[in-house]
């Protein structure tokens, strides 16, 4: 599976959370984070901050640029979803495979208020 940003290959990271352990996909190039169906749910009880370290937010021009899906065969466009209470925080969706994308920077300004409440919303309302 390649970026859908920069088309560097994702590496696969696992992060460990109180009820056992999540595989996701992260771009060493731009730190971006793939999630599969399901897995950003699971973030609630994260409890390793390696995860949190990442840099600034991408431009809003970078973050208005269509992505196609990485996961999907036929790389259908993501949906474009804003973060309730931060519009800097551009979420990419996918409405086949149900996939998530964030840039790098995305999830740090999403933990800064209360993330996993703000993303529980944010699902409910893409849903
Ligand atoms: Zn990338
Ligand atoms: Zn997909």
């Amino acid at each position: 599976m390649n970026c859908p940003r920069c088309q560097t290959r994702l590496e696969n990271k696992t992060i460990v959370e109180r009820n056992g352990q999540i595989e996701i996909e992260t771009c060493p190039s731009c730190e971006g984070l793939w999630f599969d169906k399901g897995e950003l749910n699971l973030l609630e009880n994260i409890s390793e901050p390696v995860l949190f370290e990442w840099r600034n937010l991408c431009t809003e021009y970078e973050q208005l640029t269509p992505l196609n899906c990485p996961s999907c065969g036929d790389h259908p466009m993501m949906k474009k979803a804003e973060h309730p209470r931060d519009e800097n925080v551009v979420i990419d969706y996918c409405e086949h495979c149900e996939g998530t994308w964030l840039d790098g920077g995305e999830l740090e300004a999403i933990q800064k208020e209360s993330w996993p409440i703000a993303i529980f919303n944010l699902l409910k309302k893409l849903s």
